[in-house]
């Protein structure tokens, strides 16, 4: 008998097991439908010998420090900040939009302040801010929009960024100095030997066992346990029983290129051409050294394997309403990006991990009184 099934083993389902295992002695089976560990996050080298993300660039950042304390336990560091460029209007620009960005692409020589008064002279005021669209509008006008969000949006998601909750562009600020990294959290780290690497260090229990290549429902009839942990999409679990909420889905193409380094910086967007949003190359993300180079090409669809949850009102409608299921599902935990539908970094699925942890070790230890 397990004390815990946990489906997936990804951030979420990989943390709760690290927790129930070495803090309250659970025995945990994790079952995963992939031939590997880490979920979004697994990292492997390819046929080159370069390490590559298999499901697109993953970029550690925090500002949480007990978040990088707890991993700290399972992999040394490499610090890393990622900086990113845009093609715009035939030149590679920096994104988000800063002080050089407007300086380059409109040939001016605007001071910070003098920024601050152009962006003023062109946002259109929004109140209140509710989409997408709103937020960029509202931050530096419609050109600039254009030129930077609508056609990346828009290939993204398959919806004009006017369909999109604000939360979607606000992922990206807007400055008016001349930092040109994409994250400014306090902690900005790539995991030394990868992510698998840190998987498995956390997986490394007694009482964890793995199983791959298994899908939940196979075993679910079979596998005695007392409690279940469920990081896969919330939609499924239930059969679509209120029908399918949209999950956003990527294809990832790869290439190795016979040259050291391919492009000038870790990743280049294409908000306005070509098919794909993106093309990362992995050596300046890992700092490896290799005489060739492995890139990776992001194309969008709509359908294929769960990635971003689409955050927007009627979805959000569909999501509470497997979210009340969930709730009055006894003894089984959502936990995760697909299980609560929730556009989570990687830091913000431990922090929810973490939570729910403590919210079963307090039900533990409820019980344990009543038992005494
Ligand atoms: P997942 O990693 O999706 O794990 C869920 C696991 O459950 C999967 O392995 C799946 O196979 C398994 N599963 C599902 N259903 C079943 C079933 N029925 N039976 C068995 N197994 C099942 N975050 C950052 O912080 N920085 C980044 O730079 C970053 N870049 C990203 C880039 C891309 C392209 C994507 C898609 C995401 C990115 N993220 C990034 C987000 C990050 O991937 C997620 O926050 C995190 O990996 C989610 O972890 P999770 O455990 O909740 O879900
Ligand atoms: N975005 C954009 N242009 C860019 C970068 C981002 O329009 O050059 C928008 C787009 O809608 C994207 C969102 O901002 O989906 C969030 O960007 P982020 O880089 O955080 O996306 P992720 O890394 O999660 O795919």
């Amino acid at each position: 008998m397990f004390d815990y099934l946990i489906v997936g083993a990804g951030y979420s389902g990989s943390v709760l097991a690290e927790r129930l295992a070495s803090q309250l002695d659970k025995k945990v089976l994790i079952v995963e439908r992939r031939n590997h560990i880490g979920g979004n996050a697994y990292d492997h080298y390819d046929a080159a010998g370069i390490l590559v993300h298999r499901y697109g660039p993953h970029i550690f950042h925090t500002n949480s420090a007990q978040i990088f304390d707890y991993l700290s336990r399972f992999t040394e560091w490499r610090p890393y900040q990622h900086r990113v460029l845009a093609s715009v209007d035939g030149q590679l620009v920096p994104i988000p939009i800063n002080l050089d960005t407007v300086n380059r692409l409109y040939g001016t020589n605007f001071t910070s302040f003098e920024l601050e008064k152009f962006f003023a002279s062109v946002a259109e005021r929004r109140e209140p801010i509710r989409t997408s669209e709103d937020v960029v509008v509202n931050a530096v006008g419609r050109e600039l929009y254009e030129k930077f969000f609508r056609g990346y949006t828009r290939k993204q998601w398959g919806l004009d960024p006017s369909e999109l909750d604000a939360s979607v562009t606000a992922r990206v600020p807007t400055r008016t100095n001349r930092d040109d990294r994409y994250f400014t959290d306090t902690y900005q780290a790539m995991p030394l030997h990868g992510y698998t690497r840190m998987f498995e260090r956390m997986l490394d229990h007694p009482n964890i066992k793995v199983m791959l290549n298994t899908d939940f429902r196979e075993v679910k009839d079979i596998v005695p346990y007392r409690e279940l942990i469920y990081t896969g999409p919330i939609d499924a679990f239930f059969d679509f029983r209120y029908g399918k909420l949209p999950y956003r889905s990527l294809t990832f193409e790869f290439e190795t290129v016979d040259t050291p380094v391919f492009q000038p910086t870790g990743t280049v967007n294409y908000p306005n051409d070509y098919a794909y949003t993106r093309i990362t190359e992995f050596k300046y993300l890992t700092g490896q050294e290799h005489t060739r180079t492995t890139i990776v090409r992001e194309y969008p669809r709509a359908e294929g394997d769960p990635y971003y949850p689409v955050p927007r009102k009627e979805n959000a409608e569909l999501y509470r309403k497997y979210e009340t299921l969930a709730a009055e599902t006894r003894r089984v935990y959502f936990v995760g990006r697909l299980a609560t539908y929730k556009y989570y970094n990687m830091d913000q699925c431990v922090g929810q991990a973490l939570a729910t942890f403590k919210k079963i070790e307090a039900a533990t230890n409820g019980d344990m009184a009543k038992d005494s």
